[in-house]
């Protein structure tokens, strides 16, 4: 508990530190799975003291707010994919410290047995090392995942279509099990229908693939209005564009940033997040939410484009 509560302190220092260098900034935390349900308490618990944790609704009403030293720094906690174990370990945890929360669902495994494209090609791999694209051979499941983001989509998908025996089945949700997490205060967004590389679509299929999820999303759960967060993170203006035109009210990117407040001033902002592992010690939760794990990682990286899921 000691831990803990140093860990909060120092978020609260390091945070504000953050903001006075750097301008008023939201944490918007990015989490896959909840494999290690006792970190992710932990987490939460550091939240519980140091920070104001928002949903995303409340997040894009946060435009006059004004910030001062007395200020908590203010999260918002998203999950992608729509992996069992959020609704399974993690809406608990969240439930009961009453955290809202935000999960971005791939339209087309909801309610199916589909198993994500990179899980089974990683699969493929390990059952065979000297499978190849182009001629070219993979030293380890990774490698080979990131190749197949840099494919045409049609290819990626000839790929996981000939290595389809490696698949097995996987649990997703239903859609009365996301309308009850609802209820418990986590939203629901939309994350592609299929989870492809948007930028390695043609025009027509990003068209399809953000419109029919934000659709189904808003029909299967009765919404008006849902967030899209983008696959893989893979910027792209068709997506903008679709995404605009079914109306979503915002579109939330993977790029390891803090999230500025002043971007908030428009009809669909683009929301920064900071990845994070459910199964980060306490100081680096307290390093990467204070945003100076960012800061640090884009001065050496240089990198804005991510290829991770
Ligand atoms: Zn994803």
């Amino acid at each position: 508990m000691t831990k803990v509560f140093l860990a909060a302190q120092a978020l609260r220092i390091l945070g504000t530190l953050h903001d006075w260098l750097f301008g008023t900034s939201f944490r918007v935390l990015c989490y896959h799975t909840i494999s290690n349900a006792q970190r992710f308490s932990q987490h939460l618990a550091v939240l519980n003291i140091s920070a104001e944790v928002l949903g995303l609704g409340q997040l894009l009403t946060q435009k006059d707010k004004r910030y001062s030293l007395s200020t908590k720094p203010r999260v918002l906690i998203t999950f992608d994919d729509g992996d069992p174990s959020v609704l399974d370990r993690a809406a608990p945890v969240l439930a009961s410290h009453g955290m809202p929360s935000a999960l971005f669902v791939v339209t087309d495994w909801v309610t199916s047995e589909t198993e994500p494209w990179w899980v089974t090609s990683s699969r493929a791999w390990q059952h065979n090392s000297n499978l190849e694209i182009h001629g070219e051979r993979f030293s380890s499941n990774q490698a080979l995942i990131a190749r197949l983001k840099t494919l045409p989509d049609t290819d990626r998908k000839a790929f996981v279509s000939e290595h389809f025996s490696a698949a097995r089945p996987a649990r997703n949700p239903e859609w009365s099990e996301l309308s009850a997490a609802m209820k418990q205060g986590m939203e629901i967004g939309a994350h592609s229908a299929s989870h492809p590389c948007l930028d390695m679509c043609s025009p027509e299929q990003v068209q399809r693939e953000v419109s029919s999820s934000i659709a189904t999303v808003q029909k299967r759960l009765g919404l008006a209005q849902v967030a899209f967060a983008l696959p893989n993170g893979n910027g792209n203006p068709d997506a903008l564009q679709a995404a605009a035109d079914f109306q979503a009210s915002s579109v939330l990117l993977f790029d390891h940033r803090t999230m500025p407040a002043s971007r908030l001033n428009v009809s669909m902002p683009l929301i920064s997040r900071l990845r994070i592992d459910d199964y980060a010690s306490v100081w680096r939760f307290v390093f990467i939410a204070s945003g100076w794990h960012s800061r640090i990682y884009h001065l050496i990286r240089r990198d804005t484009q991510s290829r991770t899921l």
